[in-house]
């Protein structure tokens, strides 16, 4: 029987203020425990707007119908509108989440920031980034954080470097084939394996768990409360029911971290390339 987690990404403010209900109601019925990473600093999603002078991200945004998806306001966050705070704005709810069953990890402190322009931060902004971010994960949950996962699976090897000062037990930051361990810090990495609706709609998620009910290598499904607790929440109803007519196994990534023998894995170094549905470079 295959494990599957679902790596549910906050993102945005309406996205933790909309989507996330939707999530955790969706989940409660079922029974599901899932994996959140939670973006903890300012929205600033109309940074966004500058982005549109880059085709393959305009293509993206046309093609997913994103004005109506993320919303006016949210494409003015960071521009007009003074960028409103995400988890940390909410540190009850944050935690409410964990008293849930639910993992909670790290995501992103200005999420925005990161996915844009990552390859321009200073070594002190990402150190920076990182140390507003673990703060407010403390604040919020009273513990130190055992996971994150960078926004967009952009990496660098900077950002290897810094996320081995912080402690974590693994780290999910690439749309890898499998589980391996980083080269360049000894961390476990557990990708999200199988595409997201964002990226080739439902009947692509669909037909990559149908392919993958038999696989060994644990699967992980990325998951967006701005996208499927908002507009897509049906589509997220018949994959949850895709996965349990498939007999996955469903767990959080932390379960799966805890019963890896790390010893087996594969070490390597950072790859990026292009993947369908994504308008930057990713870590693969
Ligand atoms: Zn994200």
């Amino acid at each position: 029987m295959a494990t599957l987690a679902l790596k549910v990404d906050i993102d945005t403010y309406q996205g933790f203020t909309e989507g996330l209900p939707n999530i955790i109601r969706i989940l409660g019925r079922r029974g599901l425990k899932s994996s959140f990473f939670v973006s903890f600093g300012p929205d600033r999603s109309g940074l966004a707007l500058v982005q549109l002078l880059r085709p393959r991200f305009l293509w993206k945004m046309l093609r997913t119908n994103a004005p109506s998806t993320y919303g006016l306001k949210t494409a003015l966050y960071g521009t007009l509108l003074k960028p409103p705070l995400i988890g940390l704005q909410f540190p009850d709810a944050v935690r409410q989440l964990r008293d849930l069953g639910h993992e909670v990890a790290c995501h992103a402190w200005d999420h925005r920031l990161w996915q844009d322009w990552l390859p321009w931060m200073s070594a002190t902004a990402i150190h920076a980034w990182f140390g507003k971010m673990v703060g407010a994960y403390e604040t919020a949950i009273g513990e130190k954080p055992q996971a994150f996962g960078a926004p967009g699976w952009r990496m660098d090897k900077r950002v290897l470097a810094e996320v081995s000062h912080w402690g974590f037990q693994y780290v999910s930051c690439t749309r890898a084939h499998g589980p391996f361990m980083w080269a360049e810090n000894g961390l476990l990495e557990i990708p999200s394996n199988l595409p997201c609706i964002e990226e080739v709609g439902l009947d692509g998620v669909l037909a990559a768990l149908k392919r993958n009910a038999d696989q060994t290598i644990p699967q992980v499904l990325p998951v967006h409360t701005e996208i499927e607790g908002r507009g897509c929440q049906r589509d997220f109803e018949q994959v949850l029911d895709i996965i349990a007519d498939l007999g996955y196994q469903v767990m959080k990534i932390a379960d799966i971290a805890r019963r890896i023998d790390t010893s087996h894995l594969e070490t390597r170094a950072l790859r990026e390339g292009f993947l369908p549905g994504r308008a930057f470079k990713c870590a693969v």
